[in-house]
């Protein structure tokens, strides 16, 4: 039996799908609180009887996501926390984000949260601009974000991170550049940037194979990247992975521990969970989930055992998104001419002994891992 080091729990209400949105998510105009209790409970029971993850003092960080967890009634997460045994975490560096959505976060759930010992709130803005939201489905109005955060912060969250979208289809008329002087003036200390990604399925999907939705060309995309790093960068936040910046001492823990390959435990429909060499994730659809949880069993869909090579793989792309990079002494002088050829091309910094993708580095990371991986193999 394992004590993981990071545990995430899946809330998976929403109250209407998002046009871009790919997650396991329920939708519907409330959210059954009682019956997400329950499921999690039971799943944490059927955990305990199989005695491979183990919950135990050594836990560091909680991240509840979703869908909104914030449509949740709000005593869930003190419920949440009486389930898992928070209490004795308490007053030992713990980190417990709670994902919300500023229409649906307000002053009593602000506080219910804080008294349950929630302590990092990552708050879905995406942008300050209303066409933008509306074309998006967003529900809250280019306003609430600002009023989300003084909440957050008056209610007593010294932690607050924003989610901010990039990548958007030119039709919109994004300004990015109002957008990130809007985000600055909320002094948050941590922002999560993604790219948007038209997948298959979703509406956005079928509206763009059907040619009736125009989409981002790469060369716009990499221009907002580097000019959303640009002024994150500039304005105090370090650039600590691909998709993540922090003021200082503010980096997510719970994201830390998954790239440093940690195991972890993830509740709830759609969930993964990882112990080396098990990866394996839940059911994805809410109600078979809940079918299984609720009588005790492993809500299970599927699991795989990652090979040495598939690990090695993950392990250089994992470390490589991240600003600690790789150790260039771990590596032979052929594959070091690689991380020369890289910095040259600006595409990685050497940092103390480490070579450190670059935010263009980042743009082709995927490809670079390739690149690095065929080199070890052939070597
Ligand atoms: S709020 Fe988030 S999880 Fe819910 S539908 Fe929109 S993008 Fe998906």
């Amino acid at each position: 039996m394992e004590t993981v080091a990071s545990l995430y729990v899946h809330a998976p209400f929403c109250s209407r799908r998002c046009y871009y949105c790919d997650f396991a998510v329920k939708v519907g105009s409330s959210s059954d609180s009682n019956l997400w209790i329950k499921a999690i409970d039971g799943e944490l029971r059927a955990i305990s009887e199989e005695q491979l993850f183990n919950i135990g003092d050594s836990l560091e960080t909680l991240y509840v996501g979703g869908g909104t967890p914030s449509l949740l009634s709000n005593d869930s997460m003190a419920k949440l926390s009486s389930m898992i045994g928070i209490g004795r975490l308490q007053g030992k560096n713990f980190e417990w984000t709670c994902e919300a959505n500023p229409e649906s976060f307000d002053r009593d759930k602000a506080s219910a949260w804080i008294r349950a010992g929630v302590n990092r709130i990552s708050l879905g803005v995406q942008t300050f601009q209303g066409p933008a939201l509306r074309w998006m489905g967003r529900l809250h109005s280019a306003k609430e974000p600002r009023e989300s955060v003084r909440i957050a912060r008056e209610e007593g969250f010294s932690n607050v991170s924003v989610d901010i979208i990039f990548g958007l289809p030119p039709s919109l008329k994004r300004d990015l550049e109002k957008d990130f002087e809007e985000l600055m003036s909320l002094e948050v200390d941590h922002v999560s940037l993604y790219g948007l990604t038209v997948e298959n399925g979703t509406p956005l999907g079928r509206a763009v194979s059907e040619g009736k939705q125009d989409i981002i060309s790469d060369s716009q995309y990499r221009e907002e990247y580097l000019f959303a790093v640009d002024w994150l960068e500039s304005n105090g936040y370090e650039a600590y992975e691909v998709s993540n910046f922090a003021r200082p001492g503010k980096e997510s823990k719970h994201n830390a521990n998954y790239w440093s390959g940690k195991p972890y435990l993830g509740l709830g429909n759609g969930a993964h969970s990882y112990l080396h060499p098990i990866r394996r994730w839940n059911i994805r659809d809410w109600d078979s989930y809940c079918e299984k949880a609720l009588e005790h069993s492993l809500p299970l869909e599927n699991q795989e055992n990652i090979g040495n090579k598939e690990h090695r793989l993950e392990y250089l792309w994992l470390r490589l998104r991240t600003h600690t990079g790789l150790r260039i002494d771990d590596f032979t002088a052929i594959v070091q001419n690689k991380f020369a050829d890289w910095v040259v091309n600006g595409l990685a910094v050497e940092r103390d002994g480490n070579i450190c993708l670059t935010p263009r580095g980042w743009l082709i990371m995927d490809r670079l891992t390739l690149e690095l991986e065929e080199q070890l193999t052939s070597n």
